[in-house]
C-alpha cells in the first residue's frame, strides 16, 4: 500500500508538502564556475537528502546534461544558469528561494 501524505492525501511519491514546507527557510543558489579547461559547471546549492538526488536527476534530465551530487552540491556540466530557475520553478519550488547569481 502505498503512504499517503496525511496533508494533501496524495500519494507521498507525488506530493510536494515536504518541499513546500522547507520552503520557508531554504535559500536555493544558482551560480556558474569556470573548470579547468575552460568548461563551466552550473552549481545548485541548498537541497539536501532525497530532494537532492531527486532534483538531481530531473535536472539532468530536463537540461539534458550530465551531472552529480554530494554534500548538498548539485554539479551540473555546462552553463544552464538561465535555465536551472525555470527548471526548479517546473518542479514545484518558489521563485523567491532561488538565488541566481
Ligand atoms: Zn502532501
Amino acid at each position: 500500500m502505498a503512504d499517503i501524505c496525511p496533508k494533501c492525501g496524495l500519494p507521498k511519491e507525488i506530493c510536494v508538502c515536504d518541499i513546500l514546507d522547507r520552503e520557508t527557510n531554504r535559500r536555493i543558489k544558482v551560480y556558474t564556475e569556470k573548470k579547468k579547461f575552460r568548461k563551466f559547471m552550473t552549481i545548485v546549492e541548498g537541497l539536501t537528502g532525497e530532494e537532492l538526488d531527486k532534483t538531481t536527476k530531473e535536472l539532468k534530465h530536463v537540461l539534458a546534461c550530465g551531472g552529480t551530487s554530494k554534500n548538498g552540491v548539485i554539479e551540473l556540466q555546462g552553463n544552464h544558469k538561465n535555465n536551472v530557475k525555470k527548471a526548479l520553478l517546473s518542479m514545484g519550488y518558489q521563485e523567491d528561494v532561488i538565488e541566481v547569481s
